[in-house]
C-alpha cells in the first residue's frame, strides 16, 4: 500500500478538478507543484487589495451548464462581462467587430451600410488566402485589418502578417449589431474573492508540495502514489529525448499607480505595430473595485526559451508530430495526463474543467 491513491504532478484547473473529485470519491491525494503557489495560470496575486491575475486575464465563460453550476458550487461568480476596446494610435474603436466599432471607423449607422463596405473590401483579394493577410482581408476587409488586426497580430507573432500562414485566422466574428459583449457564451463572470476562492476550494483536503520539479525526483514521488496524474509538458516528462516542443510566452510589467481609475475598463488592446506591448489589463475592473490606488499589467509577447513559461503551444505541423511522437509513448505507457500542457493544446478554462470530468468518469467511476 502505497501513501496516496492519486500523486498528482501540477496545481492548476485540471488537476484541482480532478483532485476535487477523487477526494470526493474518498481517495487521497498529493499534489506536487512547481512553482510557490497553486491554481496554475488561474493564480492572482493581492496587490493594494486588488486580485492582479499573475499569469493574464482570465475571463471564465462557458456555454456549458455542467461546468458553471460546477464552479458556482465552489463561489459565486460576478456579472464582469469582458468588452474590450482597440486603442489604435489614440482611435478608440469597441470589440469584437461589431456596429460601434463600424460606426466610429466609417461614421455609418446601419448594418446595411456596414455590410456593403466590408463586401467591397473583402473583394479584394481574389482565389484562396496565400497569407495571414490575405485571409483576414478576405474576412473582414481592409480598413478593419489595417486598424485592428495587423499590428497586434505581428507584435503577438514577431512575424510580419505577409509571413504568417493563413490557418491561424481561421474565422474573425463580425456582428451587425450593437453589441459590445465579446464572448457568445451563455454564462460568463470572474469569481467572488478572485480566482484563489475557487483554488482553495478545489484543492482543500489534499497534501500539497510547493517548489517542486516532479520530473526533478520522479522516483521519490512515484514512489508515494498507487497512480500519477501528469499535468506539466509532455516533452519535459521524458527528457526533450525527441527535442523541444515550440510555445509562445509572455512578459507581464505590473505598475501600481495612485490614481482610481486609469482607462476606464479591464483590456484595452493597442493594435499599432509601434506600440511594444499587446494590451494593458487594469486588474480592479473584472471585480468593479474601487479601491484608492490601481493596479495595471502591460503584457509583450515574446518568444519562449526554457525558464520561461509556456503559455500558448504553437500548433504547426512539425510541432504537432513531435508532440504525437511523445503522446505515443505516453498511450503506450498508460500515463494519466491532462491539461493544456500535457495535451500541447490551447483550452479555455472551461474546456479543461470538461477534460477532467471525462478522466473522473474513466477512473473515479
Ligand atoms: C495569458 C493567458 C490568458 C488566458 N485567459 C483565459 C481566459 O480569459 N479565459 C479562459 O477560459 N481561459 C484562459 N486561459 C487559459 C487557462 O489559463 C487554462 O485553461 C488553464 O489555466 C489550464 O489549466 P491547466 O491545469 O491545464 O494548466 P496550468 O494552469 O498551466 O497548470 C499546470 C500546472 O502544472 C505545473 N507544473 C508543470 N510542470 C510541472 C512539473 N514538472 N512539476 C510540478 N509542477 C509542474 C505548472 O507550474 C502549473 O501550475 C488563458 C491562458 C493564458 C496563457
Amino acid at each position: 500500500m502505497k501513501k496516496y491513491d492519486y500523486v498528482i504532478v501540477g496545481g492548476g484547473l485540471f488537476a484541482g478538478t480532478f483532485a476535487y473529485f477523487a477526494k470526493k470519491a474518498g481517495k487521497t491525494c498529493l499534489i506536487v507543484e512547481k512553482r510557490e503557489t497553486l491554481g496554475g495560470n488561474l493564480y492572482c496575486e493581492d496587490i493594494e487589495g486588488i486580485h492582479v491575475h499573475k499569469y493574464g486575464a482570465h475571463i471564465f465563460h462557458t456555454s456549458n451548464r455542467k461546468v458553471w453550476d460546477f464552479v458556482n458550487s465552489l463561489v459565486e461568480f460576478n456579472r464582469y462581462t469582458n468588452s474590450p476596446v482597440a486603442n489604435y494610435k489614440g482611435e478608440i474603436y469597441n470589440m469584437p467587430f461589431n456596429m460601434n466599432t463600424f460606426s466610429k471607423m466609417w461614421g455609418i449607422a446601419t448594418p446595411k451600410e456596414a455590410e456593403e463596405i466590408i463586401n467591397r473590401q473583402k473583394a479584394a483579394v481574389k482565389g484562396e488566402p496565400k497569407n495571414l493577410e490575405e485571409q483576414a482581408i478576405s474576412l473582414v476587409g481592409e480598413d478593419i485589418y489595417k486598424k485592428l488586426i495587423k499590428g497586434y497580430t505581428e507584435k503577438q507573432w514577431g512575424r510580419d502578417c505577409k509571413d504568417l500562414p493563413a490557418f491561424i485566422i481561421k474565422r474573425l466574428p463580425v456582428r451587425y449589431t450593437y453589441d459590445n459583449n465579446y464572448f457568445n457564451d451563455l454564462y460568463q463572470g470572474i469569481p467572488i474573492g478572485g480566482y484563489n476562492v475557487l483554488i482553495n476550494a478545489l484543492f482543500e483536503g489534499c497534501d500539497v508540495e510547493l517548489g517542486v520539479d516532479y520530473n526533478e525526483e520522479k522516483e521519490k514521488y512515484n514512489a508515494l502514489g498507487e497512480k500519477v496524474l501528469y499535468t506539466g509538458m509532455l516533452d519535459a516528462y521524458y527528457g526533450y529525448r525527441f527535442g523541444k516542443l515550440e510555445y509562445r510566452s509572455l512578459k507581464f510589467e505590473t505598475e501600481v499607480l495612485d490614481e482610481k481609475n486609469h482607462q476606464g475598463v479591464a483590456v484595452v488592446n493597442y493594435t499599432d505595430r509601434e506600440t511594444p506591448y499587446t494590451r494593458i489589463i487594469e486588474h480592479k475592473h473584472f471585480e468593479f473595485g474601487t479601491q484608492e490606488k490601481t493596479v495595471i499589467t502591460k503584457e509583450y509577447p515574446t518568444d519562449w526559451e526554457e525558464g520561461m513559461e509556456p503559455y500558448y503551444p504553437v500548433n504547426d505541423d512539425k510541432n504537432q508530430e513531435l508532440y504525437q511522437k511523445y503522446r505515443n509513448l505516453a498511450d503506450e505507457e498508460h500515463l494519466l495526463l491532462g491539461g493544456r500542457l500535457a495535451e500541447y493544446k490551447y483550452y479555455d478554462m472551461d474546456k479543461v474543467i470538461e477534460s477532467a470530468f471525462q478522466l473522473v468518469e474513466k477512473e473515479l467511476q
